[in-house]
């Protein structure tokens, strides 16, 4: 999981349509989120899933896989936030693992914020609840340098020793034996090109010194394009094992 940023006043026009507006007061009107496609339908119009694929790299913000199937999903559930469910800073990007994992479970510390009768801000409303709900899963679009909470280890588990980012990593099952494995594998194919160099230059320490540079330098550059998976995991891996592995 890593922090993203968005930018709240480039709201897709969609959200903004009449129709949608007309949908949104009617959860609003009914006090609950009212089911069927044609209120579904009005959080997964084109340009907001477009917006948001572009936005995330086409990457889940709870675990950072990039499957062939995305879904627009309510950081605040619209179950119990129905006014939120067609809000620019309540949608963000998750896999179908993660989005049922989570489902409607919002755990909060604070006091539960309440529709507002005014919806003139419905697009930027989560700074506040933020602050006022002290919701205990991390808004990966709110708070900065989210990556640097979490720990992990070689065979690619996921923790943290931060209270909130623990229970982000619990509720969205991110340390489920996929993702396990699929984090794994990024590490033991940068530790298999390092031992094929050892192995081919054991006996030319300067070669093997140069490989062994561009290998890391490649790594990185990879670390630092936002398209690829597991930004988190890479930027651990070279932050607290790098040193172990080319030892
Ligand atoms: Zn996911």
């Amino acid at each position: 999981m890593i922090s993203i940023k968005k930018d709240l006043t480039a709201i897709p026009s969609s959200l903004n349509s009449n129709l949608t507006n007309q949908r949104r007061n009617e959860h609003i009107a009914a006090s609950q989120y009212l089911k069927g496609s044609k209120y579904d339908s009005r959080y997964k119009m084109k340009d907001i899933k477009k917006a948001l694929y572009d936005l995330y790299y086409g990457k889940c913000a709870f675990c950072e896989y990039a499957p062939s199937e995305s879904h627009v999903e309510h950081f605040r559930p619209k179950d119990s936030y129905w006014w939120l469910a067609y809000s620019w800073d309540n949608l963000i990007f998750a896999c179908p693992k993660c989005n049922k994992a989570k489902n409607n479970t919002f755990g909060i510390k604070g006091a539960k914020a309440t529709c507002p009768t005014d919806t003139s801000n419905i697009h930027k409303l989560a700074k506040n609840y933020n602050s006022i709900e002290l919701n205990q899963l991390i808004h990966p679009e709110f708070e900065l340098n989210i990556h640097l909470t979490l720990q992990f280890q070689q065979d690619g588990s996921i923790s943290s020793t931060d209270t909130r980012m623990q229970y982000t990593v619990d509720l969205c099952k991110l340390d489920r034996e996929d993702l396990r494995d699929k984090r794994k594998t990024v590490l033991d194919d940068f530790m298999e090109k390092i031992n094929d160099r050892k192995f081919q230059y054991q006996n030319e320490p300067l070669k093997l010194k140069e490989s062994l540079r561009n290998l890391i330098r490649d790594f990185i550059r990879e670390t630092n394009n936002p398209k690829n998976t597991f930004i988190a995991w890479r930027k651990y891996i070279i932050q607290h094992l790098l040193a172990t592995i080319i030892a």
